[in-house]
């Protein structure tokens, strides 16, 4: 199947349950990002501020861009004239450094609060309690042009889909319970953004309302071992 025929695919199976597609267009050219483009998609995700960055001043001004990696607060201001969501934020440190480049440019930057639901080390993210205590801090109320729209979670890279369905209830549990607590007035705060290729299925039925595809759209990324090839 061509990226043309995955888009459309994916975007029928997902549009019917309100479920939003983002397509991962991490290490893909242009002209695979625009056979995505052409065949009506919007929304893309990219894990690399300068790549993100690049990609954004040669294709298209109506693509919205989501930053789906881990953000250093030094890089914000490289993205935030233009991004339409954060979802890796993962410290009050960089919420400020959003707040104060949002400000800068005159807007309010929409943003997901990555939440650590996988038994494994490498992942970045809140956890539950983390969550809570920025909910509850002093820091968090004096932010005023980050919209916190939800959050972003991922799940551990296992054979078990039992693990995999353990972590998406967890979060989805977490969310609606924060969502009562402290998002209760606010309507805006409805993004569960759970699912990549190999577990998306698993997450639309535990809840989530956000894939991120990658490989299920554009096909394998190639892995470079050898910088000079
Ligand atoms: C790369 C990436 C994805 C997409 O991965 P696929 O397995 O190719 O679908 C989704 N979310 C994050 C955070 C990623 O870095």
């Amino acid at each position: 199947m061509s990226i043309a025929d995955n888009i459309r695919s994916l975007k029928n199976e997902t549009s019917v349950i309100h479920v939003t597609l983002i397509a991962v267009s991490k290490t893909k050219s242009n002209e695979e990002i625009m056979e995505a483009y052409d065949a009506g998609q919007r929304l893309f995700g990219e894990n690399m501020v300068q790549e993100l960055v690049e990609k954004y001043e040669t294709l298209p001004k109506d693509i919205q861009w989501h930053l789906i990696g881990h953000l250093q607060t030094n890089k914000v201001k490289y993205i935030a004239p233009f991004i339409t969501m954060i979802q890796s934020v993962d410290s009050i440190k960089l919420l400020q450094e959003i707040d104060k480049h949002a400000q800068k440019n005159n807007r309010v930057i929409d943003c997901l609060l990555q939440v650590y639901i996988a038994d494994e080390e490498t992942k970045y993210g809140l956890g539950f309690d983390e969550v809570i205590e920025m909910l509850r801090s002093e820091e968090f109320v004096n932010i005023k042009h980050v919209r916190v729209r939800g959050m972003m979670g991922i799940a551990t890279n296992t054979e078990s889909e039992k693990q995999i369905k353990e972590e998406f209830y967890e979060l989805k549990t977490f969310f609606e319970g924060i969502k009562q607590s402290y998002f209760r007035k606010e309507n805006s705060f409805d993004t569960l953004s759970m699912g990549m290729s190999s577990d998306y299925k698993i997450a639309i039925e535990q809840g989530s309302n956000m894939v991120r595809l990658g490989s299920t759209v554009f096909g394998q990324r190639v892995i470079k071992h050898w910088k000079n090839n």
